[in-house]
């Protein structure tokens, strides 16, 4: 048996993971005593892998790009907002040997937003770039902050039309594809595709950004990504990566697996202050 409590990430590609210095950063912090580990699951064997981690005793599990809706159906049993974006980022043994399923990311998100960046979304236009589960998991949340419209852009457009069909009830929704993007205008635009992840980005007309908006990209990178590259030439007063948020979501899923709340703050310093150093690990 293991002498301590085991959690991994899984994910494909997950090499850019910082997930496993997070955990044992808050580990350190609070005093507890866990292994965590990153490891590279493709969406094929993620179902064969994930029973083996539990098999071995795991205690909980990240799921990372592109494995959240699997996630999501692996779960025996889904928190509330889980259940509502159909996908999951969190996965925990319980006590009577089911694996609940969580999402972690839109309370990650909007933590970062509101809390670390001091944004108002109450009465602001969104506009989200991507239909895939990181859309799904921040949908709600996002909802919940009362902004004045959410428009979600996708290149795959049935994808964002189905996300909006199934927040009913929120008239204020919306999809539509990246060609008609043009001639509208945005107080914060959040990029939700991974396209970041290979440092592309979808092509977005200059007049997209309103006069003092914001954009974030849910990616992190030690270098500056596309998209914030983008907002800083769009001169947005804050362009923004996933950083903060990867903190924030991390925070969740660790309050949900040791029943304590880790204090954000100096972990993101911390991180900020490696990046810039370039001493975080790539
Ligand atoms: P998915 O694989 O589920 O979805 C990917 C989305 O990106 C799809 O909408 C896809 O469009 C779109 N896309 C991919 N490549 C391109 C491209 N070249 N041009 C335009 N659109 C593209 O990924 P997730 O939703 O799980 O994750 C999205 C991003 O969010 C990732 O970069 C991930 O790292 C990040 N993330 C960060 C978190 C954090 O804590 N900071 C937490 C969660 C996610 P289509 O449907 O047409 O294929």
């Amino acid at each position: 048996m293991p002498t301590i409590d085991n959690y991994a990430v899984f994910g494909h590609p997950i090499s850019h993971s910082k997930s496993p210095l997070i955990h044992h950063l808050f580990a350190e912090q609070t005093g507890q005593q866990l292994s965590y580990s990153a490891h590279d699951v493709p969406a094929e064997v993620f179902k064969a892998q994930t029973d083996e981690f539990f098999k071995r005793g795991g205690k909980g599990l990240n799921c990372t790009v592109p494995l959240k809706e699997l996630a999501w159906e692996y779960a025996d049993h889904l928190s509330d907002r889980a259940r509502i974006s159909k996908a999951v980022n969190t996965l925990t043994l319980q006590a009577d040997g089911g694996i609940l399923g969580d999402n972690t990311d839109g309370v990650g998100l909007v933590n970062d937003l509101t809390r670390n960046h001091q944004l108002e979304l109450f009465g602001k236009r969104l506009l989200i770039l991507g239909a895939g589960g990181a859309t799904r998991g921040i949908m709600a949340p996002l909802l919940a902050c009362q902004p004045s419209q959410i428009m979600i852009a996708n290149r795959t457009v049935s994808k964002a039309e189905t996300i909006v069909s199934e927040f009913t009830g929120s008239n204020n929704l919306s999809s539509c594809n990246y060609a008609d993007l043009p001639g509208q205008q945005f107080d914060l635009i959040i990029n939700a595709t991974s396209a970041s992840l290979s440092n592309q980005l979808p092509a977005l007309p200059d007049t997209l950004l309103a006069k003092s908006g914001c954009c974030y990209d849910l990616a992190y990178s030690n270098q500056p990504t596309a998209f914030v590259v983008w907002g800083q030439t769009q001169h947005a007063a804050k362009s923004l990566d996933g950083l903060g948020m990867l903190v924030e979501q991390a925070a969740e899923a660790f309050n949900i697996w040791r029943g304590i709340r880790p204090d954000t703050l100096p972990i993101i310093t911390l991180l900020e202050q490696a990046r810039q150093t370039s001493r975080l690990p790539t």
